[in-house]
C-alpha cells in the first residue's frame, strides 16, 4: 500500500529469512526428513481485506485451509513461514539486518542497523512485539514507548518432536495441563517428510520454567506430551525453541501513528495475539500514513 502510495519503503529485518513467529523449519535426523511450524500453528481468516489477500497468495499454492484447527483457518504451505514469504512479495526486505537505535535528526529519522550502518528516514514504523518496540521508541517518542511498555507479551516453550512412525493417535491437535496445542505437523496440508509434532506449553508453564536449560524442557514438556495421550515416546529428534516474546496481550488501538514527527507502530500487540490482527494492524497504519481514512 505505501509503495502504491508513490513512498520508497525499506524493511530491515533481524531474521535471517521471513517468518518472525510463524517461523518453519525443516531437519533430517537418521534419514529422516521433518518440517516443523515452531511457531504460530495456523492463521485464521475473517476479515473481508484479509480474505482477498489469502485467497490470492491461495491461487499460488502458498497457503491452504486446515479445517482441523477450526471452519476459518489456514496454513502456510507446505510451511507456514510461506505465508510471510507471500506477503513479503516484492517489498524491499534487508534480512540479519537488527535495528539497533532510531533518534531524531534534523532530516528526520536515524535508523541504526547493526553496529554502525546508520541509514537516514522521513517516517519509521516499528512492526515488532511490544517489549522490543519499547526499547527502541524510547528516545523518539515517550508516549509510544509508554504504552509498549504496559503491553505485556506471554512467553512460549516450544518442543518439535520427529518420529520414526506415526504415533497411535487420531487427533490433529491436543490440549491438556501446561500444553496449549501439541499439534501433528505432518498432518497439515502439502506436508512432506516423517511424523513430526509441535507441542507448545502454555503461558503460566512457560513461565514457570523460562530460565531452564533447553534440555531440560525437551524432557519435561516430551514426558507431559506422553502422558496427555498416554503413549510411550520414542522420538528420533528432539528440539526445544523458547519464544521470550510469544503471546501478545490486546488492545483496541489498531495501530499508533505519530503524524507529527513521523513515527508508527503496528503488530498484534495493538490489537489481538494472532497473525490476522497483526495485519489488520499493519494494514491501518498503512492507510493512517498515506491519509486514505478509516474505514476497516
Ligand atoms: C509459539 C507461538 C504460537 C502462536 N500460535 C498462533 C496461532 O496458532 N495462530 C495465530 O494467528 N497466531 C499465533 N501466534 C501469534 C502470531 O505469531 C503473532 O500474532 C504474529 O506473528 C505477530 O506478527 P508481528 O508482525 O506483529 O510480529 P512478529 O511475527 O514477531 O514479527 C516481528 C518481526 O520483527 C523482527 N524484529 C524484531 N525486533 C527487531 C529489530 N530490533 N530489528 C529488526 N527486526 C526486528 C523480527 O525478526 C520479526 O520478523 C503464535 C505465536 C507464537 C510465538
Amino acid at each position: 500500500m505505501l509503495s502504491e502510495a508513490g513512498l520508497s519503503v525499506h524493511v530491515f529485518d533481524k531474521g535471517r529469512r521471513p517468518g518472525g513467529r510463524v517461523s518453519s523449519r525443516t531437519v533430517e535426523k537418521d534419514a529422516h526428513d521433518f518440517s516443523f511450524d515452531y511457531g504460530a500453528q495456523y492463521f485464521t481468516v475473517r476479515h473481508p481485506l484479509f480474505r482477498s489477500v489469502t485467497a490470492k497468495l491461495a491461487d499460488k499454492g502458498m497457503v491452504s485451509r486446515w479445517p482441523v484447527a477450526g471452519e476459518d483457518a489456514w496454513v502456510g504451505t507446505p510451511r507456514m513461514a510461506k505465508l510471510i514469504e507471500g506477503l513479503a512479495d516484492g517489498i524491499d526486505i534487508a534480512w540479519g539486518a537488527e535495528v539497533t537505535a532510531l533518534s531524531s535528526s534534523k532530516s528526520g529519522w536515524s535508523v541504526r542497523i547493526g553496529d554502525s550502518d546508520v541509514r537516514n528516514f522521513d517516517q519509521v514504523v516499528l512492526a515488532m512485539p511490544a517489549e522490543q518496540t519499547a526499547l527502541l521508541a524510547g528516545a523518539g517518542d515517550p508516549e509510544m514507548a509508554r504504552r509498549a511498555a504496559g503491553s505485556r507479551t506471554e512467553p512460549c516453550w516450544t518442543v518439535m518432536l520427529g518420529f520414526a512412525e506415526p504415533l497411535p493417535i487420531h487427533e490433529g491437535i491436543v490440549k491438556g495441563p501446561g500444553i496449549s496445542s501439541a499439534t501433528r505437523n505432518s498432518g497439515k496440508p502439502k506436508r512432506q517428510g516423517g511424523e513430526a509434532w509441535v507441542v507448545h506449553a502454555d503461558p503460566d508453564w512457560s513461565r514457570q520454567y523460562l530460565e531452564h536449560e533447553p534440555a531440560d524442557i525437551e524432557q519435561r514438556l516430551s514426558e507431559r506430551f506422553a502422558s496427555l495421550i498416554g503413549v510411550t515416546l520414542q522420538p528420533i529428534f528432539t528440539r526445544a525453541h523458547r519464544w521470550r516474546y510469544a503471546l501478545s496481550s490486546s488492545r483496541s488501538e489498531g495501530c499508533y501513528w505519530n503524524e507529527e514527527i513521523g513515527l508508527g507502530a503496528c503488530g498484534d500487540w495493538l490489537l489481538a495475539p494472532r497473525i490476522e490482527s497483526a495485519w489488520i494492524s499493519g494494514h491501518t497504519l498503512g492507510k493512517r500514513i498515506v491519509g486514505a481514512g478509516l474505514d476497516l
